[in-house]
């Protein structure tokens, strides 16, 4: 049986996100590779935009309008509709590292039975099956890892893989939505957390506070140095425990996972917890009082000195560079 391999999309403000151009071109690489067929789906309120955009990465796109995905936790409708194309024939399921995707990877495990390969940075298509390729340790190991069976799904960390469009764009099948196996828990009400609507993801400049700011004032230095070099503020589990800034700008194992063009990291210890969020990034440049900091293995230019004399000086040389 030649294999079929499904993209499960993500919609953010009505456009597919940009992990989903990612989960989409691996699926069709992969299928290409097998001599398979690769296929993608969108589930949303209003999925026919994100629908058309998949469309341009995958010769076909399963679109289901189903308003209930915005009021839902953990994507019960998302899940009933995989489990339903697995049913079909999908051999093999990529979804990105979000919490969404996490969430229904892990209910289609409980569900399928199938085998999950998880926070792939690249897959590759070999003998019978794909193989995830997985930076750990800090980037000191890359662990390869297959599936037992013919059937089973992959989750795909960001910025592994370079989206690219297919050579024709493919067609759109509109789907009716399939019932959740389970009851689906509603939303009640949404708070927006501050700092959450921040793409760090997307950022080509990620400047980290870490421990070593010393507080929420402290983080106002590292604010006007991302806004000097036009980037977006991170930080490390320990500023965001201490309630110095919201975990939706945690970085690491717990946290996102970035791969800017420019990492910098002020007072960051450099954990391997944080570490394994940041380690892609093409440029890393540490500012840390202690030469010995773990961050020193891992970074480009490594600045020994105190972050509250060396930030501003730099800040107000970029500003100086830029004319004011
Ligand atoms: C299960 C688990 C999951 C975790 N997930 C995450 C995660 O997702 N993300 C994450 O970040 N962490 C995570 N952690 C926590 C992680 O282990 C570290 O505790 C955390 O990353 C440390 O943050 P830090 O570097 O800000 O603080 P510290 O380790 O305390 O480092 C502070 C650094 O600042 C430097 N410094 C202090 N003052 C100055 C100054 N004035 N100028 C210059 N340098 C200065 C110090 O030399 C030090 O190196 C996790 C831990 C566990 C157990």
């Amino acid at each position: 049986m030649a294999p079929r391999i499904l993209a499960v999309a993500e919609v953010a403000d009505g456009s597919l996100t940009k992990l989903s151009t990612e989960v989409a071109t691996v699926a069709r690489q992969l299928a290409e590779a097998a001599g398979g067929e690769a296929l993608g789906l969108v589930v949303d309120a209003s999925p026919d935009a994100a629908a058309q955009e998949l469309a341009t990465y995958l010769p076909t796109v399963i679109a289901v309008t189903n308003p209930a995905v915005t009021s839902e936790v953990v994507a019960p409708h998302v899940v009933a509709a995989v489990a339903k194309l697995i049913e079909e024939g999908v051999t093999h399921v990529v979804l990105g590292v979000t919490p969404d995707g996490r969430d229904v990877a892990g209910s289609l495990v409980g569900l399928t039975g199938l085998g999950l390969l998880a926070n792939a940075d690249t897959v590759t298509w070999q003998d019978a099956g794909p193989v995830t390729h997985a930076s750990v340790l800090a980037g000191k190991a890359v662990t390869s890892s297959t599936l037992t069976g013919d059937r089973g799904i992959v989750t795909v960390r960001p910025g592994g893989v370079t989206a690219e469009p297919a050579a024709s764009a493919g067609t759109v099948e509109r789907r009716d939505a399939t019932a959740p196996a389970v009851p689906a828990a509603k939303v009640l009400d949404r708070v927006a957390e501050a700092g959450a609507e921040v793409s760090l993801e997307d950022a080509k400049v990620v400047v980290v506070g870490g421990r070593g700011v010393g507080g929420p004032d402290g983080f106002r230095i590292v604010e006007e140095l991302a806004q000097a070099l036009g980037g977006v503020v991170g930080a490390t589990r320990a500023s965001v425990d201490a309630g110095w800034i919201p975990y939706a700008r945690q970085i690491g194992q717990t946290g996102r996972v970035v791969k800017p063009e420019l990492y910098l990291g002020l007072g960051v210890s450099g954990a391997m917890q944080h570490r394994v969020g940041m380690q892609a990034s093409k440029a890393i440049v540490i500012v840390n009082r202690d030469p010995d900091a773990p961050m020193a293995e891992v970074a480009d230019l490594f600045v020994v000195g105190d972050l509250f004399e060396v930030v501003p000086a730099l800040t107000a040389e970029i500003r100086a560079r830029k004319g004011g």
